[in-house]
């Protein structure tokens, strides 16, 4: 959303917010529900799915392999048999972690199940039952970080140098002049908007923060700076996206506040991206990032 900003070094007059302005309502949001079941239906609809797949991929091609050599079905069977075993053992250990609350296996081999082959495969099935693809969304993210969670729980931690904070453009208030895309620093923290808060975030760990106009400045963001981690607010959809090209580096996601609706005005909850700091930091305790469900 192109709102004509200029940079604040050659800003006055109206819309370059004063320190300590009034800031507007960012309170609000969506309603934020985890429905496990739905996910687990999903899940199961999927591992059956695939299963079905498979026996086609064996069943079709036998006729021929038969016809070239007696051994070959077999063969081409045993393949099949041993990628649905691992398949079945992927949604298991995403069923696991979903039913104990953490990941109870090695979370980044699940993490790629996940991201790779059941989120694609979740979507298909939901529409096909005309599930809202926002709560698969929705579950989605929260596995993602429980199991990004389970890795720092399992002794992974990272340095704050090696973690990246990215934020959607739309978090900043809208008639700010400010450009904060080119630089954050460049935010006079008048408090209308969470940059400000953001921003003491970061200078307080010494993490770096980006706000992002789309998937392609966060791409190029990544390739530069190379993290090992990546906290990341945004909405649904584009968290979802967003976590499937980062992977296989973990995204703690933090869903927005939409008080104003989809990309304008959006928040973000300041004790849920310090907690995941926290978290990645390895500092502590306990997950903050949560969901009711
Ligand atoms: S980005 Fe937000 S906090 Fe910073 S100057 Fe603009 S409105 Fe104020």
């Amino acid at each position: 959303m192109d709102k004509g900003r200029e940079d604040a070094s050659s800003q006055t007059g109206p819309g370059l917010p004063e320190a300590g302005g009034d800031a507007p309502e960012v309170t609000g949001s969506v309603e934020y529900k985890f429905e496990k079941g739905v996910f687990l239906l999903l899940l199961g609809l999927c591992a059956v799915g695939l299963l079905v797949v498979g026996f086609f991929f064996w069943y079709v091609p036998t006729v021929g392999l038969g016809n070239i050599h007696p051994v070959l079905p077999y063969v081409l069977a045993a393949i099949i048999i041993v990628v649905c075993g691992i398949v079945f053992w992927g949604a298991i250990g995403i069923a696991l972690s979903l039913i104990g609350g953490r990941s109870v296996t090695p979370s980044s081999r699940y993490r790629g199940f996940l991201v790779k082959l059941f989120l694609p495969a979740m979507v298909l099935f939901g529409g096909l039952f005309k599930i809202p693809r926002i709560k698969i969304e929705r579950a989605f993210v929260e596995i993602n970080n429980r199991m990004v969670r389970s890795m720092v729980a399992g002794g992974r931690r990272f340095n704050p140098e090696k973690i990246i904070i990215l934020m959607p453009h739309c978090i900043q208030w809208e008639d700010c002049k400010v450009k904060v895309t080119k630089d954050v620093a460049n935010c006079v923290r008048c408090g209308r908007c969470e940059i400000a808060e953001l921003l003491t975030l970061s200078n307080e760990y010494g993490i770096k923060l980006f706000v992002l106009t789309g998937g392609t400045i966060a791409r190029r963001k990544l390739k530069e700076f190379r993290p090992d981690a990546v906290v990341a607010v945004a909405c649904e959809r584009d968290l979802t996206s967003g976590v499937q090209d980062a992977y296989p580096l973990p995204v703690l996601a933090v869903i927005n506040k939409r008080p104003h609706g989809y990309c304008m005005n959006t928040g973000v909850d300041i004790a849920a991206i310090k907690g995941a700091i926290e978290e990645l930091l390895g500092r502590s305790g306990r997950p903050t990032i949560e969901v009711s469900s």
